[in-house]
């Protein structure tokens, strides 16, 4: 892919975060557990947040596909702190497309400015894959909704200061016709949260978040009542081909540093590198990225350019986490028992990226989605 000239300047900038502010402390910030905020304060004095938003809500105004270039930089350096800008980007748009003026011009800046952090919820307890199926409740009384509810499985559940949650406020047979969004700001009476253990992604703190006779006035609402499920669903094709990026630089870290090391390192007189079986794999590894990344750019390309793009979104998911999980598997077992060691990063990095596999949509759900593409309703059990 040939870069504008701006594409590049400001790729030099997460470029340079990543690798100078990012990549040295992303063991230790997995030992903390907490997410930093001031680094993503600092993120947000760079404009490396909301890039896609108008300049007027502090964001860029610049295409997706320079958004996903800013999230393939920063995920290189730290695939859990990349997390916020691709999040920023999911959810500052539902808001702008759907939300009330006041609410948007409030919110967004704050989260381009890295001083908010906003989770979006969608998952309960009874599933997240059949994700229209939902039962949190929403109920009208006069100006004012009340909502009732668990979600679960929530990124930045512990520590998000909004949450952006999708309700029932039709009848629970409706399935996707009855759901519709809502802003609801932590501190608002009635929110508690819990924080799960996790395989990786610690600083991400996953987890539950109850809303127990929460009250919102009508203001928060996000466009129609029955609409929130094809506002989110539409945010997702965007969200799936940034989050393919974010596997790619976190896999291109790995790999770099493996074919560093395999230049270097000796066995039987001679750097590992001129073994094949230890070149060929990481080989292998950097293709699929490569082919990965650029089906990536393309996906984004083709959203810019306002042409449907589900399918290509979906495969960018799926494959993503995948790949990189295996090359960074590469990876680790080309540095020998130094791999194996929690001293090197690549044991957290496929700890990390793994958690994607499931985020966002199972490979299962991504693949189905590919199928309708190509057979329609043919693709779907009853
Ligand atoms: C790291 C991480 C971050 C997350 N962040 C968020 C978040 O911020 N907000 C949010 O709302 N949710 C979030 N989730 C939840 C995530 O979206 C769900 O876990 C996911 O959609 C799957 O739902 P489930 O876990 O309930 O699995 P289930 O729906 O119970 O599925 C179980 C298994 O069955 C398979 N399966 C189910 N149906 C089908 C089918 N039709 N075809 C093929 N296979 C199928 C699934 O692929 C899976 O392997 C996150 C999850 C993780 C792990």
């Amino acid at each position: 892919m040939v870069l504008t000239d701006d594409q590049k300047a400001l790729q030099e900038t997460a470029r340079r975060f990543a690798r100078e502010r990012l990549l040295p402390d992303y063991q230790k910030r997995e030992k903390l557990g907490v997410l930093d905020r001031e680094l993503i304060a600092e993120m947000g004095q760079l404009g490396l947040l909301g890039v896609d938003l108008p300049e007027t809500l502090g964001g860029l105004g610049v295409d997706g596909v320079t958004t996903g270039i800013i999230a393939e930089e920063l995920a290189y350096g730290d695939f859990n702190i990349s997390l916020v800008p691709v999040g920023i980007s999911l959810n500052a748009a539902i808001l702008i497309r759907h939300a009330q003026p006041e609410l948007t011009s409030e919110w967004v800046p704050r989260m381009t400015r890295g001083e908010a952090v906003v989770a979006i919820c969608l998952t309960e307890p009874r599933g997240g894959s059949d994700a229209s199926n939902l039962q949190l409740r929403a109920r009208r009384e006069g100006d004012q909704y009340v909502i009732n509810g668990e979600k679960t499985s929530i990124t930045f559940a512990d520590r998000a200061d909004a949450y952006l949650i999708f309700a029932r406020t039709g009848l629970p047979d409706e399935g996707a016709r009855g759901v519709t969004a809502f802003f609801i700001p932590g501190n608002t009476p009635g929110i508690s949260r819990t924080r799960f253990d996790d395989v990786g992604s610690a600083i991400a703190g996953r987890g539950s978040v109850f809303f127990d006779d929460v009250r919102i006035p009508l203001s928060h609402r996000l466009g129609d009542e029955g609409k929130g499920f094809t506002q989110v669903m539409q945010g997702f094709d965007y969200s799936r081909a940034l989050i393919g990026l974010q596997c790619c630089g976190i896999a291109q870290a790995s790999l770099d540093e493996a074919w560093a090391y395999a230049k270097e390192r000796e066995a039987f007189g001679r750097p590992i590198g001129q073994f094949q079986g230890v070149s060929f794999p990481l080989s292998e590894g950097e293709s699929h990225i490569a082919a990965i990344r650029q089906l990536c750019y393309h996906t984004l390309a083709l959203r810019d350019a306002g042409l449907p793009h589900a399918s290509e979104a979906a495969m960018c998911k799926w494959m993503g986490p995948k790949y990189a999980f295996d090359a960074i598997h590469q990876c680790l077992l080309t540095f020998g028992h130094y791999g194996w060691s929690k001293d090197l990063p690549h044991q957290q990095r496929m700890r990390d990226v793994s958690g994607l596999e499931i985020g966002d949509g199972t490979a299962g759900v991504m693949k189905l989605i590919i199928a309708r593409g190509r057979i329609g309703r043919a693709a779907v059990q009853y």
